[in-house]
């Protein structure tokens, strides 16, 4: 029912009241865009019956409130349509702007063609000819119906007449004239006729003219419009002025007149009174000739005036689009600005996030190499410190803290003793029990020597069976006593776990820093000279440098 409506909307007024009558009650079985379609065609329907302000009022409220693109063009179409008819061409091409660009979007042909003869003829109304040509041809060029076609050609020589360009375009005339009859369109077949009328009369054919006119009268008046009433009687009245049929072209001149209000500031109008002035004076009638004359006049200037008032309007709401559309381009590229400056500060969060982790996987690479670096480090250094076999110190390490702890002693005079020791027969050993035993020998021997170690005590393996001590804060009484107890506990020592039971014992020298010094080699050679008095003395005792009597033996303890 909605689709029959649209259909005969424009043809057939009864028939659409009664479908739209029909529709308004059925109108709760509608779906949304149904009721849309709805509003539309009751928007047609005031602008129709020439409730303009209604009609545009309703086709607003659905123009903003529409979902339907096809509604909302169709709706903007009716509003640019409506206002050409009220003559505000202003708000008229306002609407025509804010519409136009929605066309595209269209899917039905029709609404498109319907949007397009709307932007074309108020392009004409404002003397925008060339503006009216394309909207006609962009209508041509999109599989255009019968209808379509009547329009777009009626555009077209509507936009050529007025720009003076119709002449030689008499077979496209006929054509379009054949289309709108073709396509039931009474009203725009006899408006192109009429220019058909004019193209006759200017190549001298004034009876063809009348002739093709006049036999369309009926029709013409029958379409009730004073826009084509009033070309179709202009074009007749300058024929028959042509012609010299004086009366025949005052009667159509005032036929012209008697829709001046519906036609204020036109071109028929102005023929009119220009036919009536020129027939007075052909037939000799100055008084009214002058009469027609000034109404002429008045009329010419009213048209022109209007005509510049157009394309000032024109004009007008051409700056006022740019501006906007300028505005909106300033708009979004401030959102483009802002939009950027997010990304970029996202960006710049982001690349900071990664340069902190970044940062932070270097940070943890080095501290891990550094840890590992360190580790290894220490191992080695404890490698290179310690002795293999016994894990006491070697004789390097014991030479530095020594010379170290002497040096450090010297500086309050502090005493300090050194011990050193030597296995007696140690080669005997390893030549009964094997090699391995003399190890095993070694390995204990340091366990007992460090066990009766103080804190400040240095105790290190010199190399072979040699042992020292290095004693801190001990005068030589208390390094000879810790000597003894030394050798007490190698003494003591259990072989039986090796399989073998024999006896380990070891000679001590003892040097002091009272007698010798704090020199370190010193200490130890005098040391090494005490041990060799003692070993030469029978072994297994302890001897101090520079004591000849000794009282250190074996004895003596
Ligand atoms: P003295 O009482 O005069 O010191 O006699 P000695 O046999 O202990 O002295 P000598 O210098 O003749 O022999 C030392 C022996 O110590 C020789 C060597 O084979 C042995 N020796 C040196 N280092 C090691 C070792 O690491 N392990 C074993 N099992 N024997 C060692
Ligand atoms: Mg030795
Ligand atoms: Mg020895």
């Amino acid at each position: 029912m909605l689709e029959r409506a649209e259909l005969v909307r424009s043809a057939d007024p009864e028939q659409f009241n009664e479908l739209v009558g029909q529709l308004n009650a059925s109108i709760k079985a509608a779906s949304d865009r149904q009721r849309q379609k709805l509003e539309y065609l009751k928007a047609y329907q005031l602008s129709f019956s020439g409730r303009f302000d209604l009609g545009i009022e309703a086709a607003k409220t659905l123009f903003e409130n529409s979902t339907d693109i096809e509604t909302k063009v169709q709706a903007g179409s009716l509003i640019v349509n409506s206002y050409a008819a009220t003559r505000d061409f202003s708000e008229g091409l306002r609407y025509l702007n804010q519409m136009i660009g929605l066309v595209d979007e269209v899917g039905d042909p029709e609404i498109r063609h319907h949007a397009w003869a709307a932007a074309g003829s108020i392009s004409n109304h404002v003397g925008q000819y060339e503006q009216g040509i394309r909207y006609a041809d962009l209508m041509l060029a999109d599989s255009p119906s019968a209808r379509t076609s009547c329009f777009a050609g009626a555009l077209r020589m509507e936009a050529f007449y007025n720009m003076g360009q119709l002449s030689g375009r008499e077979t496209e005339v006929r054509t379009i004239i054949d289309e709108c009859v073709g396509a039931g369109e009474p009203l725009f077949a006899n408006y192109v006729r009429a220019y058909h009328a004019r193209l006759m009369a200017d190549r001298g054919d004034r009876n063809g003219a009348i002739v093709l006119l006049s036999q369309h009268l009926d029709e013409v008046e029958a379409t009730k419009y004073p826009r084509v009433i009033g070309e179709v009687y202009a074009t007749l009245a300058e024929a028959y002025l042509a012609a010299g049929d004086y009366e025949a072209a005052d009667r159509f001149a005032r036929g012209v007149m008697r829709h001046a209000t519906a036609m204020a500031s036109s071109a028929p109008l102005v023929t009119a009174h220009r036919v009536l002035y020129e027939s007075a004076l052909q037939r000799g009638n100055n008084a009214a000739a002058l009469a027609h004359h000034i109404n002429y006049f008045d009329a010419n200037s009213a048209y022109l005036n209007e005509v510049k008032a157009r394309a000032l309007v024109y004009e007008q709401v051409l700056g006022e689009t740019r501006e906007k559309n300028q505005t909106i381009e300033l708009l979004n590229r401030e959102n483009q600005v802002l939009q950027l400056r997010e990304e970029a500060s996202a960006l710049a969060t982001r690349n900071t996030q990664l340069a902190i982790a970044l940062l932070a996987v270097l940070l943890g690479t080095i501290a891990f190499w550094a840890w590992r670096t360190k580790r290894s480090q220490v191992k080695f250094q404890r490698l290179a410190e310690t002795d293999a076999l016994t894990g006491v110190s070697n004789r390097m390490d014991f030479s530095r803290r020594a010379e170290q702890a002497l040096a450090y002693c010297s500086k309050d005079g502090e005493e300090v003793g050194l011990v050193m020791f030597d296995l007696d027969e140690f080669k005997s050993i390893n030549d009964r029990f094997g090699h391995a035993t003399g190890d095993w020998v070694l390995q204990e021997v340091a366990k007992v020597c460090s066990d009766i170690c103080r804190k400040n005590d240095r105790f290190g393996r010199l190399g072979g069976e040699e042992f020292a001590f290095l004693l801190v804060g001990c005068d030589l009484p208390s390094s000879v006593a810790l000597a003894q107890a030394c050798r007490k506990r190698i003494a003591a020592i259990d072989t039986t776990s090796t399989g073998h039971a024999f006896a380990v014992t070891a000679s001590f020298g003892v040097s002091g820093t009272r007698a010798s010094g704090y020199d370190f080699l010193t200490l130890l050679s005098r040391a090494d000279d005490a041990l060799y008095q003692a070993k030469h003395a029978g072994r297994d005792r302890v001897r101090t440098h520079g004591l000849e009597a000794d009282t250190t033996t074996v004895a003596a303890n």
